[in-house]
């Protein structure tokens, strides 16, 4: 149960992505999963890089677009624990859309969103996760806009599973990890994952005074979605832990009609002579 290869990631020293990955390799170890049995997919960005640094099945996909790919995956091989993967840009600029539905949809994927609340790969632009008044060469008098709140979108979309975490901190990331693989629906894990190249503000020491973690709370119930809300409202959404689960709600894969049949991938789909030609005439 090696999730580890012998690729050297390329990330910055100190990057808090490091931590991500070996977050994700023991929680898969963790959990009983085998290599063969996980699938990466990533979008574009630093973090992007993860699918490659995983010993598993690794798709290295587009912008924005880890989610259609990984939710694909996990159609056509439902046997697979799919794990999607990127950054605050990739999955909550150009793609935020597909978040929200996949969301919505509870598929069985975990999402895991490395953010660290700016553009690293393109050299340091503001993000939508970059706080009102952040300096970046796109935004020289700071940004005009607020940060966007993914842990409050998750939940007003109607998440099942809604966790943030702090690449430092990788005891806690790895359970969060664990407890999102072993979710029985979509699961949205937001990692504070430092750029110590180019956000010199959501530093690692910014986060240690800033954060909070749920445990701390005294009689924090995950189960209560309002309560959840709230808290994030309460602390700006500047808190660790599992801040939402409902175990209750069906996955995407238990309603779907004829779901209960081989997986595509192990289905013949092999047509019979003159079957092809009659198919498209079907559509002629
Ligand atoms: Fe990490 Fe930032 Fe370097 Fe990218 S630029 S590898 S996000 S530290």
């Amino acid at each position: 149960k090696d999730f580890r290869n012998n690729v050297k990631p390329n990330w910055c020293p100190g990057c808090g992505d490091f931590s991500v990955q070996a977050a994700i390799q023991r929680a898969s170890a963790n959990v009983g999963l085998e290599p063969e049995q996980v699938a990466v997919v990533s979008g574009i960005g630093c973090s992007g890089r993860i699918s490659g640094y995983i010993n598993s099945y690794g798709l290295h996909g587009i912008h924005g677009r880890a989610l259609p790919i990984a939710q694909g995956v996990k159609m056509a091989n439902r046997d697979l624990t799919v794990i999607a993967s990127g950054g605050d840009g990739d999955g909550f600029a150009i793609g935020l859309g597909h978040t929200i539905h996949a969301i919505r949809r509870n598929i069985d994927i975990t999402y895991i969103v490395m953010d660290n609340q700016i553009y690293g790969l393109t050299k340091g632009q503001t993000s939508p996760r970059s706080a009102a008044g952040f300096k970046t060469k796109s935004t020289p008098e700071g940004a005009i806009e607020p940060a966007l709140s993914p842990m409050e979108t998750a939940l007003t979309s109607g998440a099942t599973f809604v966790a943030q975490s702090f690449s430092t901190d990788l005891k806690e990331l790895t359970a969060i990890i664990e407890a999102g693989l072993n979710h029985k629906g979509f699961s949205l894990i937001n990692v504070f994952s430092p750029c110590v190249t180019y956000n010199k503000i959501n530093t690692y020491d910014w986060f240690k005074e800033n954060l909070t973690k749920l445990s701390d709370i005294e009689g924090y119930d995950p189960s209560n979605r309002a309560k959840a809300m709230a808290t994030l409202m309460e602390h700006d959404s500047l808190v660790t832990g599992i801040i939402y689960q409902n175990t209750e709600q069906p996955s995407y894969q238990e309603l779907v009609p004829g779901y209960d049949k081989d997986s595509l991938v192990k289905q013949d789909l092999t047509l019979e002579e003159g079957q092809f030609q009659a198919l498209m005439k079907e559509f002629m």
